[in-house]
């Protein structure tokens, strides 16, 4: 972040909103010297880069609002502008030192729509008349991927009645099918992962439950349609892309299942054996910003972001039907889960724009 030549302009202590201390000392370095600001001894230093990844840590990712699809920050900075946000008063001198260092003014941020899910093929799936076009398409443009039987992946349970049987860790009977992101009522899938953190995280553990973990196989080559992967797009915008709409898609919440189901459902028809499709924990496993952006544009429609945007992708499994009963996946290993410690790792933003 900083280069070894960059002057220290600042310290945490410099800072009196709390978050913006604690997140400072987590972004600044132990320099030996007195703070050129404040005269303070003690406290981590930052130049002034990192005075800029602070303010942008703060107040960028800090403001970001999440729209029923997509997510954008309500507040931005530059040089070019002054200060219009409204800051709370434990915070007036913070902002003040942060535009003398950088020489910017804070404001609010009118995204630009797509951000928040103003994307054509996006607008077209949640339209039931219009949604089955776009599944075609989905379909048609994602890639194909063979789930090899030398390719383990994990399924956790939660207090299962049996932890020792394998066929605990099937997918649960017809009956009970039509609540998750991929299952239609009456058709169980399997849900799986090969990163063991995301599959306990989906499986919303805590400290009270007994937790067991299956390691899984396939038994043969499987066919699975990748929705995981950045698909990269010609002469569209932001507001046409197919690649963005299925990416926010599969980030969003419970809403969005009528239509991942379809997409399932359709996979199914269309004689596929499952669906990999990005983690909703992704982003939080990997910690970064989501959906980010540089003057408005996405970066996954950058050619120098997009291996680092597809390496963010953690991939789900779903496997249709009831693999292990129909003998398509093996159970190689079955362990009990002992949740030794849970961190959360949080950085701040203010309280309102
Ligand atoms: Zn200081």
């Amino acid at each position: 972040m900083s280069t070894p030549d960059e002057d220290f302009v600042a310290c945490a202590n410099c800072f009196s909103d709390r978050g913006l201390r604690l997140d400072a000392e987590k972004i600044g370095r132990e320099i030996a010297g007195a703070c050129p600001n404040c005269g303070a001894t003690e406290f981590k230093k930052l130049p002034i880069s990192g005075v800029g990844a602070l303010a942008h840590r703060f107040f960028v990712w800090g403001s970001m609002w999440r729209a029923r699809y997509g997510a954008a920050p309500l507040i931005q900075f530059n040089e070019h502008q002054q200060t219009s946000i409204d800051i709370a008063p434990w915070l007036v001198d913070d902002v003040k030192l942060i535009e003398r260092l950088l020489g910017v003014g804070f404001f609010h941020y009118g995204p630009r729509l797509w951000m928040i899910g103003e994307i054509e093929p996006l607008k077209e799936l949640q339209r039931p008349t219009k949604r089955q076009a776009i599944v075609d398409r989905i379909l048609s443009e994602y890639p194909e991927r063979s789930l090899l039987p030398d390719e383990s992946f994990y399924r956790v349970r939660v207090n299962p009645s049996a932890p020792g049987d394998p066929k605990q860790y099937d997918s649960p009977p017809a009956a009970s099918a039509g609540r998750g992101r991929l299952d239609p009522a009456g058709c169980p899938v399997l849900y799986g992962s090969p990163d063991l953190e995301v599959c306990v995280h989906e499986c919303r553990v805590s400290a009270e439950d007994d937790v067991f973990v299956a390691t899984l196989t396939s038994t043969r080559s499987l066919r699975l349609l990748d929705v995981s992967v950045l698909l990269k797009e010609e002469d569209v915008s932001e507001f046409e892309s197919l690649d963005i709409a299925v990416h926010m898609l599969f980030l969003a919440g419970r809403h969005s299942y009528k239509i991942t189901r379809a997409i399932a459902e359709a996979a199914r028809s269309a004689g596929f054996d499952g669906l990999i499709y990005p983690s909703y924990f992704s982003l939080l496993r990997i910690g970064q910003m989501p959906f980010q952006t540089t003057y408005g544009i996405s970066h996954r429609r950058i050619p120098q972001y997009q291996d680092y945007e597809q390496a963010k992708a953690i991939p789900n499994l779903g496997l249709f039907g009831r693999p292990i009963e129909a003998g398509a996946v093996s159970v190689q290993c079955i362990n009990r889960l002992v949740l030794s410690r849970v961190g959360y790792e949080f950085h701040f933003g203010p309280t309102g724009a």
